[in-house]
Parts: C-alpha cells; sequence; structure tokens
C-alpha cells in the first residue's frame, strides 16, 4: 500500500529564514503517524516552523507521550495500530486538553471528516496530500491557539436564565446540573453565548469555531447544533437559547440572569 504524495520542489524546506519569519518558533508538534516515510517527511518540513518535531508510529505511545507533556499542536493519523486517532482524539478531549489537532486521513469521506472534528479535531487533511498545505493548516492552528490564548484572559463565567457557562473549565449547568458536551458543543455554545443577539450563518460560524479550512461544511454546523440544542433547551420547538433565524443562521436570545 502506497500514497502518493504532492510534493513539490517548492515543498522542500527553507530552513532558517522562514523559520524567523513565521513567528510560530519555540513549538513543540508531536506527530502521530504509522507510515514511516510520511511520518519523517512531515517532520523535516515541519522544522521549519517549529523547534520540535517528535514521531510517534504507534496508537499506545501516542496516549502515553501525552499524558507525559504538553504540545502546542498534534498531527494524528486516523488509522493507527493499538489506538486510532479517532480514540486518541476522544481522550484527549476528554481530559480538557485543548492542543490544537489537525487529523489525517487516507479515506476522505464525509464519515470520516465529519467524525474527527465531531470527536473534537480541529481541521482535518485526507491524504494524499500536499506537505506546503500540512505546514499552512499547521501554522494556522497554531496562530489560531495563540490568538485564542489572547483572547481568553480573563475568562468570565457566563449566567443566562437557567444556563451557566465556565470557559475555564470548559463545563456548562443547566439547572445546576452538569450538561455533558462535546469540544465544538462547548465551543459553540460559548461562542453564542458571548454574542448574544448577533445572528451568525453557518459560514461564520465555521469560521469562528472550526477555523481554517472548513469551507463547505455547513452541514457539520446543523448536525452539531442540533444536538447542542437537545441538550440545552427543555424544547427545541420553543427555544430559551439559541434561535434560529430562517434562511439565515442562529442567534442566542438567553437573557443575562
Ligand atoms: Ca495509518
Amino acid at each position: 500500500m502506497s500514497h502518493t504524495f504532492l510534493i513539490h520542489k517548492a515543498d522542500q524546506p527553507k530552513q532558517k529564514i522562514k523559520r524567523e519569519a513565521s513567528g510560530v518558533n519555540s513549538k513543540q508538534i508531536l506527530v502521530v503517524e504509522d507510515e514511516l516515510d510520511i511520518a519523517h517527511l512531515i517532520k523535516i518540513h515541519l522544522m521549519d516552523v517549529c523547534d520540535q518535531v517528535t514521531l510517534v508510529h504507534d496508537g499506545a505511545q501516542a496516549v502515553q507521550l501525552l499524558k507525559q507533556k504538553k504540545w502546542d499542536a498534534i498531527i494524528l493519523d486516523l488509522k493507527l495500530p493499538n489506538v486510532d486517532g479517532l480514540e486518541i482524539c476522544r481522550r484527549v478531549r476528554a481530559e480538557n486538553q485543548w492542543v490544537p489537532i489537525l487529523m489525517l486521513t487516507a479515506k476522505s469521506t464525509e464519515l470520516d471528516r465529519v467524525l474527527g472534528l465531531e470527536m473534537g479535531a480541529d481541521d482535518y487533511l485526507p491524504k494524499p496530500f500536499s506537505v506546503i498545505e500540512l505546514v499552512a493548516r499547521v501554522k494556522a492552528l497554531l496562530r489560531r491557539a495563540q490568538v485564542t490564548q489572547a483572547k481568553e484572559i480573563p475568562v468570565e463565567n457566563i449566567v443566562c436564565e437557567d444556563l451557566e457557562i465556565n470557559p475555564e473549565q470548559r463545563a456548562v449547568k443547566l439547572c445546576g446540573q452538569q450538561v455533558k458536551l462535546t469540544a465544538k458543543e462547548f465551543d459553540l455554545l460559548h461562542f453564542f453565548a458571548s454574542h448574544p443577539d448577533k445572528v451568525y450563518n453557518r459560514s461564520q460560524l465555521l469560521d469562528e469555531v472550526w477555523g481554517y479550512g472548513h469551507d463547505g461544511y455547513e452541514h457539520t454546523v446543523n448536525s452539531h447544533m442540533n444536538r447542542l440544542r437537545s441538550k440545552i433547551e427543555a424544547d427545541t420547538h420553543q427555544p430559551k437559547y439559541i434561535e434560529t433565524v430562517w434562511g439565515v443562521g442562529y442567534k442566542f436570545i438567553g437573557q443575562p440572569a
């Protein structure tokens, strides 16, 4: 089994010069990929934008490394020996680690893409991919993480009617009871609650909540929104928090407590 990689001359790393200009160095990235040639190729090109790239070729080993230290980004193959990429992603998010995750997969089916994003991956790249594209996506994720960190200090709880959102713990309570949300459901809710009464369409939400590279996946927003609402709304036909604005998108209508 072999993968064709779209490697162009321009894909060759340009040491040092680009690294200083990128502004995203002193970063540590974990690459979990069992195909050794692909893993090494990724490493060579990423060394251009970050300080340390650690390769692992096995899912169980990745789980161990993720427990041991904090990473600035993870590149995660979907099919891996022992523990697969989706499961790793799920575990990382279940432990409230908000490191950016870029998922790789040999299958470019919609289902895989949607699953990866729903498990909390931040971005998704089907094989075969261009290494330039991969590096661009990683840079975007690192930049985005920096902006998010800068934006989220200080983080204040948002209380609306019976809903309480704690961004620091990424926890949500409804009438005092904990509501279990996935990473993206939380991000969506927090984003809406931070911008009350403002209408967002699906493509704006993809930009704001999912970030770079999700054009054309507006239905992902719908499925997340439906699940989020089923968890926080007592009656989804008469929502108290997130209202559908027909033909446009959604808006947060919860009133401050
Ligand atoms: Ca694989």
